[in-house]
């Protein structure tokens, strides 16, 4: 065998690859609609982009500090104190390139073979590959849309062993929209409390795409901010995905051990991108909030359209911009000798007979539902919402 084992064992994204069919069928000439990927379909910022400009005119094109310019994390740092009452020094922020790699560096620093990491289902897709490269144990804990996919204090004391080196989670959650409250959070905390020795990963990219009440982080609770790794980036909220930044917040050691980790691995993100960052880190949050609102008017026209397909169960996401429905209902169904035994199937189908392209919910811990992004025009919504519920509604 010339690969190594790791790669046989390590799973391909489902997010990318659905992304990858949609497009090759787009090539082909096929009108698809992708709602596959997770990205934002608005141009990122003009100020934003002119700082990128600048730093090219500016000769910023050499290396950068691996963790970052300094600049660039003290303009972390005061996000982090202006946005969510968070304190850290400059140099507890790590900058990576992509929220991705600041969590696999969180992983990657913290887990031992063997160790185990608890991780709520459904989880993004990249979290249980993660920890499989770092060669731990993925302990998941099991939710439901009838508790809107949030896990109890019991279901987290339940699955705590004396093997637990760290829990893993987002608020808002890719895939679900689901948003932690402060006292949810609390509950959480509590928990935490008796097991001084757990690490808490929380990955706050969406955090700007939150339609509830204002985003909460784990961190804000002093008795565990000394243990929790807060990740973020600029990818969702600032409309950034190419430009590949984001960042990691932890105390001293683990910012140190991401920041060696990275020197072996990428050096550090792109010079001209950081500069940008800082553009993004200063410019307040007035584009922002005028995408936060687009995507809660898609919301609304979402739900209403999936409320009106038979046999689909969705919860109202509060955050982030999916819908997870639970379309169990279909399995056993066929159409010209397609038959329906799984997610996975079914979003084959519609990408095939609607020509719509989702993720299957097996990819993130969860098969019985489908993950549609809304990041997409209203008019493709419709569109595409139409084309489902007729090719669903071929099932039979
Ligand atoms: N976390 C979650 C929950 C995500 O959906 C994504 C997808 N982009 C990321 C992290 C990674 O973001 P990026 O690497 O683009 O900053
Ligand atoms: N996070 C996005 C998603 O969930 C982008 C794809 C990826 O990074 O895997 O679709």
């Amino acid at each position: 065998m010339t690969l190594a084992q790791r790669i046989h064992h390590l799973a391909e994204s489902q997010t990318i690859k659905m992304a990858k069919m949609g497009r090759e069928l787009a090539a082909k000439g096929i009108d698809i609609i992708n709602l596959s990927f997770g990205e934002p379909d608005f141009n990122t910022p003009e100020y934003i982009k002119n700082a990128a400009k600048q730093a090219l005119d500016e000769n910023y094109t050499f290396y950068t500090p691996v963790a970052g310019y300094p600049e660039l994390r003290k303009a972390i740092a005061g996000k982090l104190k202006r946005e969510n009452n968070l304190a850290y020094d400059f140099d507890q922020i790590v900058v990576s390139t992509g929220a991705k790699q600041a969590l696999a560096n969180a992983i990657l620093c913290l887990v031992n073979p063997g160790d185990e990491v608890i991780i709520p289902t459904p989880y993004w897709v990249s979290y249980s590959e993660m920890v499989k490269l770092a060669e731990g144990v993925s302990v998941f804990i099991d939710t439901t849309v009838e508790q809107n996919f949030k896990i109890t204090a019991a279901q987290l004391e339940a699955a705590i062993t004396p093997k637990t080196k760290a829990f893993f989670f987002s608020s808002p959650c890719n895939p679900t929209g689901s948003v932690y409250s402060r006292e949810e959070l609390a509950e959480l905390v509590k928990v935490f409390e008796k097991y001084p020795e757990i690490y808490i990963i929380s990955d706050e990219i969406y955090e700007h795409i939150n339609f509830g009440e204002k985003h909460e982080s784990i961190a804000q609770f002093p008795s565990v901010k000394e243990r929790v790794v807060v990740v973020n980036g600029f990818s969702k909220a600032y409309a950034m995905t190419g430009w590949r930044i984001g960042y990691l917040a932890a105390n001293k050691e683990v910012a140190q051990a991401c920041d060696k980790i990275q020197g072996q691995f990428t050096s550090a993100t792109c010079s001209i991108t950081q500069r940008a960052g800082i553009a993004a880190c200063e410019g307040g949050l007035e584009s922002v909030l005028k995408m936060k609102e687009a995507f809660l008017k898609r919301r609304n026209l979402v739900y209403e359209l999936l409320k009106n397909i038979p046999g689909i169960k969705s919860n109202l996401p509060s955050g982030a911009f999916y819908f997870f429905p639970d379309v169990s209902a279909y399995f056993g169904k066929a159409h010209q000798g397609v038959v329906i035994k799984n997610a996975l199937d079914l979003s084959l189908y519609l990408l095939n007979e609607a020509h719509v392209a989702i993720v299957s919910g097996e990819a993130f811990g969860d098969p019985k539902s489908i993950r549609i992004s809304y990041a997409a025009s209203e008019e493709k919504l419709k569109e595409a919402l139409y084309r489902i519920k007729l090719a669903l509604a071929k099932l039979t």
